[in-house]
């Protein structure tokens, strides 16, 4: 029992050290859920007790006093408990339901100074729960966008969906900032990505100096990547050469050597794909496709990317059966009828499995055909 005892701060404490006493009581015995209106839940356990939850939006960055608050309304309704999902929201959690009641209207109430809500309540069933996503430009070193940003603006343009459950089914929208995906956007109803559209730059001044070059080759999922020698000024330098053509601008080589930085004012914007899930009510879990190729960085606001989402949700709301998820919607109809209806251009970048030599070792699926 080497572990046993012992105190440390690698990793997290154990999870159920933190359950609220209910949770720990009923573990394994809880028969069944319902969302009872938008943002609250009611889960019943073997032995009649209930769990009521009420979930409000949060936000990946938070300041002290904002969490000091949540901390407090935690304290003075939940015995001091409460829990984060994975996509940012706050959950808090009561045992009968003229609690839940107080607990919800106090929440709906907090406002910030402009009047917008300090603690949304909503993100349930069939609407808009919030969304997942990575760093962006300020954390990460291969963003080709902003994460923070976009997702703050398509939020803002889609929030009435996260306080209502209007929509056919759940919408689970995430958003990364580069095609490493660190996000869950490969299987959301519309995931966002980062995509990079131009080889790294080589600095042949450092890449000696500043890399393992055999780890830059090694990093490359497309053998584009090789060592050579360049003049520089006056003398030959061991460097590194890329093949531009078999480049994918995945930025692994930057990951390994600083001296290939890939992000470029130009090149970098966000591809849409749209139709994963990982539900299997209808159909099997599956993959997002491309539906959209490039759409410019456009900071502060972000207007053609929300225009875009709030476009595509919109159809999809208007013409979708109930229960049908974006891609069991798309899948039905077909997806030229998703093009027709959308109005979004269908280009041959759309097609997976595109046969180009950059793409050999990837894209080779044959999913998305006409
Ligand atoms: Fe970094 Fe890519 Fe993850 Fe964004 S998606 S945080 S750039 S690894
Ligand atoms: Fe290879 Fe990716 Fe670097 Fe392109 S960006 S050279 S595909 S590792």
């Amino acid at each position: 029992k080497p572990m046993e005892g012992r105190i440390t701060d690698i990793g997290p404490h154990k999870y159920d050290e933190y359950f609220p006493p209910v949770i720990k009581k009923n573990f394994g015995k809880w028969l069944y859920h319902e969302i009872l209106e938008p943002g609250v839940l009611m889960h019943v356990a073997e032995g009649g007790d209930k769990v009521y939850t009420v979930r409000v939006g949060g936000t990946r960055t938070m300041s002290i006093t904002h969490i000091r608050e949540i901390c407090d309304i935690a304290d003075k309704y939940c015995g001091g408990y409460l829990r984060w999902t994975t996509r940012n929201n706050i959950e808090f959690m009561v045992e009968d339901e003229a609690t839940m009641k107080a607990l919800r209207d106090d929440l709906n109430s907090r406002k910030f100074d402009g009047g917008s809500f300090k603690f949304p309540v909503g993100g349930t069933g069939a609407g808009i729960s919030n969304m997942v996503h990575t760093q962006g430009w300020v954390h990460c070193h291969t963003p080709a966008t902003d994460a923070s940003g976009p997702v703050k603006c398509v939020m803002d343009a889609i929030f009435d969906d996260f306080k209502d459950m209007r929509l056919p089914a759940p919408v689970r929208i995430a958003l990364a900032c580069c095609i490493n995906m660190c996000g869950a956007v490969h299987c959301s109803d519309i995931g966002l990505v980062g995509i990079h559209r131009k080889p790294p730059m080589i600095d042949h001044e450092w890449a000696d100096q500043l890399c393992e070059i055999p780890l830059a080759v090694a990093a490359c999922p497309t053998a584009a990547v090789r060592p050579t020698k360049v003049e520089h000024n006056g003398q030959k330098v061991n460097s590194i050469a890329i093949k531009e053509d078999r480049c994918m601008y995945c930025g692994n080589c930057y990951t390994m050597c600083p001296a290939l930085p890939i992000a470029d004012h130009e090149g970098d914007g966000i591809a849409i794909m749209v139709g994963g899930k990982v539900s299997n009510r209808i159909s099997m879990p599956k993959f997002s496709k491309v539906v959209v190729g490039y759409i410019p960085n456009e900071p502060p606001r972000w207007p053609s990317l929300t225009k875009t989402v709030k476009h595509i949700v919109e159809v999809y709301a208007a013409n979708a059966n109930k229960y049908e998820r974006l891609g069991d919607w798309a899948e039905r109809i077909g997806w030229e009828s998703f093009f027709k209806l959308t109005g979004l251009q269908f280009t041959h970048h759309l097609i997976d499995d595109f046969r180009d030599p950059a793409y050999y070792t990837w894209r080779q699926s044959t999913q998305f055909k006409f």
